[in-house]
């Protein structure tokens, strides 16, 4: 099947300091892949490229499709202190069919209420965002993707600071839209939910570590992922202790170095 997105030898600067390098890869249409790797591994910045918020210095992203591209981001990257109730921070999900500077008429609300109502927040729409927790802050983030029906669904770490009861609710939308077709890449740390869930997996240390089927790159141990996470963050050569075996089947992998994308101050 002809990829969806495909990300070509790109490299991508912040002023001097390099968050991704040479990173290829390819996404199906309809597949759900989960993007994992320690802090600063450029995660996010490799959503920010596929959703064209960042350009890449090098190299390119191919999209084979005209869809829409919902984007849900880091909730640390969200002013969440801003006056706006649930509900309207829900309906700028609208927006790209509704204008900016349209009001959101009544069949709108219903949908939104809808749409709270199936992330468990039924009621919830006069409420301050800023008086949300962490999970309802997430559900609510659900929400607007429900609004947004996207076709292509980009998630960046929705099950942080999330109870396990949201986790698991969230989770059963994104396996619903995945049923549904929709091609979803989502970053996250639960290797236990990347496993269970998630056919596809990215891992990034700046460069690509690993990509393929799940199963068979934790599986096999090509990557013993939660252990070499906390060595990725620490040591400068720790991941090259632990070379990815080139020769195991349905997955593309690359030797990463770890100077190239940090250090680079
Ligand atoms: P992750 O999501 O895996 O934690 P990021 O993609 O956020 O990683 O960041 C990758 C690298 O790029 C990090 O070293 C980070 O400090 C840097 N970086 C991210 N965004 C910016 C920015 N806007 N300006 C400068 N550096 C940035
Ligand atoms: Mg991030």
């Amino acid at each position: 099947m002809k990829p969806i997105i495909t990300l070509k030898n790109i490299t991508l600067r912040y002023g001097r300091r390099l968050a991704l390098h040479d990173v290829s890869g390819e996404f199906s249409p309809g597949s759900l892949t989960a993007v994992a790797g320690p802090n600063g591994s450029g995660k996010s910045t490799l959503l920010k490229l596929i959703a064209g918020i960042v350009k890449p210095s090098k190299g390119e992203v191919i999209k084979n499709t005209s869809q829409a591209i919902a984007y849900l981001p880091q909730s640390s990257a969200i002013q969440r202190d801003f006056p706006m109730p649930v509900g309207q921070a829900v309906a700028t999900g609208f927006w790209p069919h509704a204008g900016l500077f349209q009001s959101i008429g009544q069949t709108h609300k219903e949908q939104v209420n809808v749409a709270l109502a199936e992330v468990g927040l039924a009621g919830f729409e006069n409420r301050q965002i800023s008086q949300l927790s962490g999970g309802e802050f997430q559900r609510m983030l659900f929400a607007r993707l429900i609004i947004q029906n996207a076709p292509i669904l980009l998630l960046d770490e929705p099950f942080t600071a999330v109870d396990a009861e949201t986790t698991q609710r969230l989770m059963q939308l994104l396996l619903m839209w995945h049923q549904q077709g929709r091609t979803i890449i989502c970053v996250l740390h639960d290797l236990l939910l990347i496993k269970k869930y998630f056919p596809e997996s990215f891992v990034l240390a700046g460069k690509c570590l690993g990509r393929g089927h799940t199963h068979a790159m934790f599986d096999q141990k090509l990557l013993s992922f939660d252990l070499d996470m906390a060595e990725l963050c620490d040591g400068d050569n720790a991941h090259t202790s632990h070379p990815p075996d080139l020769h195991q089947p349905h997955v593309h992998t690359e030797a990463c170095s770890h100077h190239d994308h940090k250090d680079h101050v």
